[in-house]
């Protein structure tokens, strides 16, 4: 036992069939070679007087304590605060939309979606490794829009790393494309003659190819990656430290719009290291496997389908077996943490509206599920937070639709709209998407 702290934090693989591995390894590989997922070996407890104090802590202190407790023995004190600070580096703030509900809003970041937290710290962290002796590491990701805007501009400028944005042509909106496709530097965008899924198989070919992997040193930077999920525990902290503030300690419930459930993983972690939230609901658009599984305890994977809150469109979430894992498999003990609620568009649409109505709150379709699926399940004497995910006006058609008025796009989300396009046209052909890649590795 004395041993344990004096070694590194290790993880294992879901599928129990891989070593287990160290912090770097996890991060540079992403997904376990059994195809499982990492999982941490031991959960830190944070201890009473990190509690004590956190209503008069800010964010970026209080995610360096607990990126300390998952990452503290792997990277020296100085360089993990640095990584902290330089992801971390814009607002989280926690707005009171009505009594007892609040937004945690987590779309301040350069690209005004929450996956700015995940990519920002996982650049760092990933950089942080290369230059400690790993050779320059290749990141492939394939988008339907979100993801590849996070990513690439988490990544852009980072040393050691370059990135492979895949894109379905015509298929991301103008401003999606703008957000990945002008940066140029270590961002190179694939713009992919197919299909969303078209481009994932390019990807997938591409990490099956081993003497590719080898060569290049290929890895995603998904929410598979731990280097990208977990930082997602750190501010479900702040918004509780931000309740004390405003004197609203209590039961507390965060509703959680989901899709690859990794944001969802990423509060329960924080809830296992001593958080005291009473429980978690998931919300789910028309693509709610996850709340088919809490009611029946059986998880039957299925296509995704279209809806306008689409970060959340799918079919398989890739973090259910990070969830599995943490609860042991016990479906009883699963549901005894987490409810979940779907709505279609139309409902999603009418939230939107009637809150902008109300309170002149404006909600995103991802925010307005979770605001939804809060007012559906939380209880009179529970305080309710939401995530709200990304900036309306990311979103702007849809909430312009749904109420009626035009939205204001804030100065740095147009001015990505302002550079030019640099993307490299790609048939949907893996032979010359391989040879794109050696040449511009
Ligand atoms: C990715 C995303 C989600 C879903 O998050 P998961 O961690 O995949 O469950 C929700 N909202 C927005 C805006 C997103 O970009």
């Amino acid at each position: 036992m004395i041993l344990d702290s004096l070694f590194f934090m290790l993880y294992f693989s879901t599928n129990k069939k891989a070593p287990i591995a160290s912090l770097q390894e996890v991060v540079v590989k992403g997904l376990a070679p059994d195809r499982g997922l990492y999982m941490p070996e031991k959960t830190a407890q944070l201890p009473q007087s990190f509690f004590d104090e956190i209503g008069n802590s800010g964010l970026q202190e209080i995610s360096k304590t607990v990126a300390a407790a998952f990452f503290g023995d792997d990277i020296p004190k100085e360089k993990l605060e640095a990584i902290v600070t330089g992801a971390l580096n814009f607002e989280i703030p926690l707005r009171k939309v009505e009594e007892g509900i609040y937004a945690l809003e987590l779309f301040h970041g350069p690209t005004f979606a929450f996956k700015d937290v995940g990519a920002r710290f996982m650049a760092r962290m990933l950089s942080h490794f290369v230059r400690e002796g790993q050779e320059e590491v290749n990141v492939l990701v394939a988008t339907s829009g979100d993801t590849g805007s996070a990513v690439a501009n988490g990544f852009l400028g980072v040393e050691g790393i370059k990135v492979f944005v895949l894109y379905p042509s015509g298929k991301v909106s103008d401003m999606q494309e703008a957000q990945f496709a002008t940066l140029g530097q270590n961002i190179t965008a694939l713009e992919v003659d197919g299909t969303f899924d078209d481009c994932q198989a390019l990807v997938k070919s591409a990490f099956m190819d081993e003497g590719l992997n080898v060569r290049l040193n290929l890895t995603s930077a998904n929410s598979i990656n731990v280097a990208r999920f977990l930082p997602q525990s750190f501010y479900y902290f702040w918004a509780y430290a931000q309740l004390i503030r405003q004197g609203r300690a209590g039961k507390t419930v965060f509703s959680v719009p989901s899709g690859n459930l990794g944001n969802l993983t990423a509060g329960l972690f924080a809830k296992r290291m001593g958080l005291p939230v009473d429980r978690f609901i998931a919300a789910n658009n028309r693509n709610d496997v996850f709340r088919e599984y809490l009611q029946t305890g059986k998880y039957i994977p299925r296509a995704s389908v279209q809806t306008v809150a689409n970060a959340m469109d799918v079919g398989d979430p890739s973090n259910f077996a990070r969830i599995l894992d943490l609860y042991g498999h016990s479906h009883e003990a699963i549901v005894r943490d987490i409810s979940s609620y779907r709505y279609r568009d139309e409902e999603i649409r009418a939230a939107i509206n009637n809150v902008y109505l109300q309170s002149g709150y404006l909600l995103d379709p991802h925010g307005a599920c979770a605001y939804l699926a809060l007012k559906e399940g939380k209880k009179p004497d529970e305080t309710g937070i939401f995530l709200a995910t990304a900036h309306p006006a990311k979103f702007g058609k849809t909430v312009e639709a749904s109420i009626g008025n035009p939205v204001q796009i804030p100065d740095a989300l147009a001015a990505f709209m302002q550079h030019k396009k640099q993307s490299l046209p790609l048939p949907n052909d893996f032979d010359l998407f391989k040879k794109k890649l050696i040449e511009r590795s």
